[in-house]
């Protein structure tokens, strides 16, 4: 039987799930499952919208409709933990699975630690990521440097440190990620700070990282984490609703090499992003005075942010006394406010930045300071590292929830 740290090659046994999933369906495998065998109530995954560069949180209950889910939008930028919180009450009455990334990972588990998503409640199902594409730049990009009409392509991925564009018409086109981001293209700021590729914080892992030989880009790569993944494992097998293999040696090793080259790859971007202040709240502040100054009080950053979740502190940062009205830019307390709150919580997971209509790099500077509350705390938000306490004090709703 599955045991946590297991790993395996594993592809559908539903010939529709496995052509409509990205590598052999066993997310969507997994989530109907979930789904039919009454484990859980809902699954909160990810569907394709107008197109490709187009991802819509989906909520669903009925298990003929999760095949609508299945297949990775690289264009999907948004955070489910936010989804959770917000709608569905942090799970507080129903059972829900959600497809993760890292990052919504690392702020599930967050908000978990924070009593605002019930962990008895959510199973997290895993996917790799190696970075998320920003839509309207990427579209942008496709047309301007691949020469390709962005309605025309099929598919795009980052394979062998390349971005490859595959367009309806089978032509493939792939150009080195490493160029296009010294250039200012390819993957969100947020994601080539990242390094967990492999959200080892969920309860199992599906990636295609290290699947070759004869299952190369049929298969997917899973790998088991906690014993609520062991035993989900283990029923999708019994249920033969899954094909699995034994991973192969060389496979695993080059995963890993994979993982190592990422890991190492963000942290060259940390140094970057990070040089030049000495990650202090108000050093970091002074350091992108210019940046802020442009900021038009429209509060997205706070509205998208997946761990702002304080009431009161809203109320009190939009007040007259911190921010007079009818005048920009805000005052410095509003960021300061929020960040002071948030700060230990931030995950990177770019949702800042990806509103703000001032283009201001919200995310780089909230992610610096938080490198330096790791640093004095040793608090990781969104990781196993609940023997360390929290650095802030938590602001409570009026019902202590
Ligand atoms: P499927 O059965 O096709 O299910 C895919 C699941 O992912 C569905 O539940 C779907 O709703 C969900 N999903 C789709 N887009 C998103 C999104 N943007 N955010 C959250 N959930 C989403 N694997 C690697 O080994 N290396 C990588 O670098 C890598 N990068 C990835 C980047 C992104 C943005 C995504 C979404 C996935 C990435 N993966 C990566 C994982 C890989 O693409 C497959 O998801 C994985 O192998 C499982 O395949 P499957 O056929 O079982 O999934
Ligand atoms: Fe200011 Fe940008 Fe935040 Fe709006 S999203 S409040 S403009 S920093």
């Amino acid at each position: 039987s599955v045991k946590v740290n297991d790993k395996y090659y594993a592809y559908s046994a539903d010939n529709a799930i496995y052509d409509e999933g990205e590598y052999g369906g066993v997310v969507t495998t997994i989530m109907k499952y979930l789904l039919k065998s009454g484990t859980v109530d809902a699954v909160l995954a990810v569907e394709e919208g107008f197109d490709l560069y187009d991802a819509k949180p989906i909520l669903i209950t009925d298990p003929e409709d999760i095949i609508k889910s299945a297949g990775s939008l690289h264009c999907g930028t948004l955070n489910l933990a936010k989804f959770l919180t917000k709608y569905i009450d942090g799970a507080r009455d129903f059972k829900v699975a959600v497809t993760c990334k890292p990052c919504d990972a690392m702020t599930i588990r967050e908000l978990m630690r924070k009593g605002r998503i019930i962990e008895d409640n959510v199973i997290m199902v895993g996917v790799n990521c190696g970075g998320t594409l920003p839509p309207v730049p990427t579209m942008k990009m496709f047309k301007e440097v691949y020469g390709v009409n962005p309605a025309d392509v099929a598919k795009e991925e980052i394979a062998k440190g390349k971005l490859i564009v595959e367009t309806k018409d089978g032509e493939e086109k792939g150009i080195k990620i490493d160029e296009l981001e010294a250039e200012g293209m390819g993957r969100r700021e947020n994601c080539q700070r990242c390094d967990m590729n492999i959200p080892s914080n969920a309860d199992i892992a599906l990636g295609n990282w290290g699947v070759i030989g004869d299952l190369a880009g049929k298969a997917t790569f899973v790998e088991v984490f906690t014993d609520k993944g062991a035993e989900i494992l283990n029923g999708v097998i019994d249920e033969k609703l899954i094909e699995t293999a034994e991973p192969i040696e060389k496979g695993i090793e080059i995963r890993d090499k994979i993982n190592n080259i990422m890991v190492k790859q963000a942290s060259k971007q940390k140094e970057k992003d990070f040089a030049g202040t000495t990650g202090d709240i108000l050093d970091v502040l002074n350091k992108f005075k210019k940046d802020m100054s442009t900021c038009m009080k429209c509060y997205g950053c706070r509205e998208a942010c997946p761990l702002c979740y304080c009431e009161d502190c809203c109320l009190e940062t939009e007040g007259p006394e911190w921010v007079p009205g009818g005048y920009t830019p805000a005052a410095p307390f509003f960021h300061l406010t929020r960040m002071v709150h948030m700060v230990d919580a931030c995950t990177n997971c770019g949702q800042c930045s990806e509103v703000c209509p001032c283009e201001i790099p919200v995310s780089k500077i909230f992610a610096t300071v938080n490198n330096k509350v790791k640093d004095i705390f040793g608090y990781y938000s969104g990781v196993e590292n609940d023997d360390v306490p929290l650095p802030f004090t938590e602001f409570e709703l009026p019902d202590n929830r």
